[in-house]
């Protein structure tokens, strides 16, 4: 695995790999990497002849300075477990290399819509903007054919579509399933910050979305939505931030089950002051 620091060195030399006709896939990460960030890392690998991933913490997508503080940087780790992924080149730009100029403390002002102030922008202001300017930082670096992002975050992933198809990329965006713990909890980069017991319970999460999924006809999506929520709220010290029903077209919350063909439920939860997001596909 080739790692770069500079984003001028990549750009130069994934060009190079471009112009003799070799296919990129690209895995933008923040590292702490798990084995769903790898799970991208391997769909990358069949599809491409080259894979990218990019390790950075962001610092303009996180609303909170605790939550930045705290994210986990496991480096060492990271890059050993790329190398045996088979990745072949690791980015690792600084703060400076993303945002020069004094760049952060003036970005790119997307026009993302209703995404950006619904549920997770709701709850983090900014947090898109931050997630589009180096999303779209790191594709001018990269200029991926494929770019492998988790359906984990589902409306990360409309945030993105909407920035490829608007920035005129020919980028092809490839969604990719969430894995879980054994017990059906999310993997995140944030599960360690959880105590044993918390991780256990925290299963319940999952177990609320499914029955969301295998229940819906049976309830109107308030009464659904009311049940989930009281469910998850059981677990000790954890509070739903919202859970909702959406068109996964369109992203904006169902009232009725047939306003559409396919629906998502989408889920932020604190529980001990970690934050963690699931869905599931319900219809
Ligand atoms: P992050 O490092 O949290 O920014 O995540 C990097 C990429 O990995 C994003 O596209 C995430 O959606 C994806 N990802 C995170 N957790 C999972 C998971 N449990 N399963 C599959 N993909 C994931």
């Amino acid at each position: 695995m080739i790692l770069f620091r500079k984003a001028a060195a990549a750009s130069d030399f994934l060009n190079g790999r471009r112009m003799s006709g070799k296919s990129i896939g690209f895995v933008p990460t923040m590292g702490a990497l798990h084995a769903g960030h790898l799970s991208l890392v391997e769909k990358a690998k069949a599809e491409n002849n080259l894979v990218v991933c990019s390790i950075f913490v962001n610092p303009a997508q996180f609303n909170d300075p605790g939550d930045l503080e705290r994210y986990p940087r496991p480096i060492e780790r990271d890059i050993e477990l790329l190398t045996l992924a088979g990745c072949d080149v690791l980015l690792l730009p600084s703060v400076e290399d993303i945002y020069p100029r004094e760049g952060l403390l003036h970005l790119h002002r997307y026009d993302l819509g209703h995404l950006e102030h619904f549920l997770e922008g709701r709850s983090r202001p900014g947090h898109f903007q931050g997630v589009a300017n180096v999303v779209d930082r790191l594709l001018s670096i990269v200029n991926p054919d494929n770019l492998y992002l988790g359906q984990k975050d589902f409306q990360q992933v409309k945030v993105l579509e909407w920035l490829v198809a608007h920035t005129g990329r020919s980028t092809h965006i490839v969604i990719c399933p969430i894995l879980r713990e054994e017990n059906g909890l999310a993997m995140s980069s944030r599960n360690i910050r959880l105590d044993a017991s918390n991780l256990e319970k925290a299963c319940i999460i999952f177990q609320s979305l499914q029955f969301a999924a295998a229940n819906y006809q049976l309830y109107a999506p308030s009464e659904l939505q009311a049940i989930c929520i009281k469910h998850i709220e059981s677990i000790p010290n954890a509070s739903v931030d919202y859970l909702e029903f959406c068109d996964t077209g369109s992203f904006q919350s169902v009232n009725d089950w047939r306003d559409a063909e396919h629906i998502v439920a989408v889920t932020a939860v604190m529980l001990s002051g970690v934050r963690l997001l699931d869905n599931m596909l319900i219809k």
